[in-house]
């Protein structure tokens, strides 16, 4: 539950951040073409920059309001429209149809925030659409039809250069982006399936996995122990199932902390299977647990474990050398329970 709340708002923080950095860094170009478009005398340039500013700064409002699909859906019109005027104010040879490239980041962003706020599937392929048709359009404008304006090679070149700058830094910021986000999402999707919600330690999958995965000549002289509550549906029956997870998690701690080298984890229910190279740890963890006072909502309760443990042999499968330590675990509780079986 705390990795999902950590989560949302993690990518709460990732939304708002990305969608003000976009908003703000239009304002930015605006402040540059106007600049442009006062020194090299464009008319229509300035007329477009002054709405555009409007429109840029009404947009930064919308994303301090957290209007961000509203705000996105604005850049993106806004984006296409500037690439338009761009084309037709100064030609093509200035790079205003690179905007085309920059613009694929917005449809995707688009499309993740649609899909995470609204949870909605925003039609793709007719953003794109609308996009490589007005991109064509623009292109065949440039070749057919000479510029508004005029202006020299030196800003030509100005123009060149930031367009380029502007348009490469957007789509490289977005993979890397969006390659963080996969990554990331993807390990934390691994960590969810390895690890036990309640009490922090890693899952059957993940100790099956490591069995699987670890070579033999590891496993010479390790010992797996098969640990269950005793009695413990009379804990959930007697104080509550909140009691009972309660228990879980400090012994889960418990048994972490003393065997510390090797691996614990949450076999399923309230049994545990512990893997180290210590076999004294065992009757050490049993003891721990049989001394401690546990504490809940002002009851005071005390609870001891049985233990089965089985020493590697290199003639047993995984499962095989589970079943030993779990057939011990057994013995263990028909013969009045709080110990460890070692054979
Ligand atoms: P024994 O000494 O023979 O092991 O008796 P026991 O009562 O511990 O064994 P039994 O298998 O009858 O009961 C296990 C109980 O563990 C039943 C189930 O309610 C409880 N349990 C399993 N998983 C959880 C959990 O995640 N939280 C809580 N609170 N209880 C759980
Ligand atoms: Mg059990
Ligand atoms: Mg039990």
């Amino acid at each position: 539950m705390e990795i999902k709340v950590r989560r949302v708002d993690k990518e709460r923080i990732f939304i708002k951040d990305l969608t003000l950095f976009f908003g703000v860094f239009l304002l930015f170009t605006d402040v540059f073409f106007l600049i442009m478009g006062i020194l090299y005398d464009m008319p229509l340039m300035r007329y477009v920059i002054y709405f555009k500013l409007v429109v840029n700064t009404t947009n930064l409002f919308l994303i301090l309001r957290k209007h961000y699909i509203v705000s996105t859906v604005i850049i993106y019109f806004v984006i296409l429209l500037f690439m338009i005027i761009g084309v037709v104010c100064t030609g093509l040879g200035q790079g205003f149809q690179m905007y085309a490239l920059g613009m694929l980041a917005c449809i995707s962003y688009n499309g993740y925030l649609h899909r995470r706020l609204l949870k909605k599937q925003i039609p793709m392929f007719l953003t794109i659409a609308i996009h490589v048709l007005t991109y064509a359009g623009v292109c065949v404008y440039g070749e057919c039809c000479a510029p508004l304006y005029q202006i020299s090679k030196s800003g030509e070149s100005i123009l060149l250069a930031f367009n380029s700058i502007a348009t490469f830094g957007i789509v490289i910021l977005y993979v890397c982006l969006y390659y963080y986000v996969v990554v990331d999402s993807e390990e934390q999707l691994e960590r969810m399936a390895m690890i036990d919600n309640l009490t922090g330690l890693y899952n059957r999958h993940f100790l099956l996995a490591t069995l699987e995965n670890r070579e033999k000549r590891f496993m010479e002289g390790s010992y797996l122990a098969m640990l269950d509550i005793d009695n413990f549906k009379k804990v959930n029956d007697t104080y509550g199932h909140n009691c009972g997870d309660h228990i879980l998690h400090e012994i889960a701690s418990m048994a972490q902390e003393v065997c510390k080298d090797g691996i614990v984890c949450r076999w399923g229910g309230e049994e545990f299977i512990l893997m180290t190279f210590q076999p004294e740890s065992f009757e050490a963890l049993r003891q721990r647990i049989a001394d401690e006072t546990f504490r809940f909502e002002e009851r005071q309760l005390h609870i001891t474990v049985t233990i089965g443990v089985a020493q590697y042999d290199g003639s047993l499968n995984n499962d095989e050398w589970i079943s030993v330590a779990d057939e011990r675990l057994y013995y263990g509780k028909r013969n009045g329970k709080n110990q460890v079986v070692m054979q």
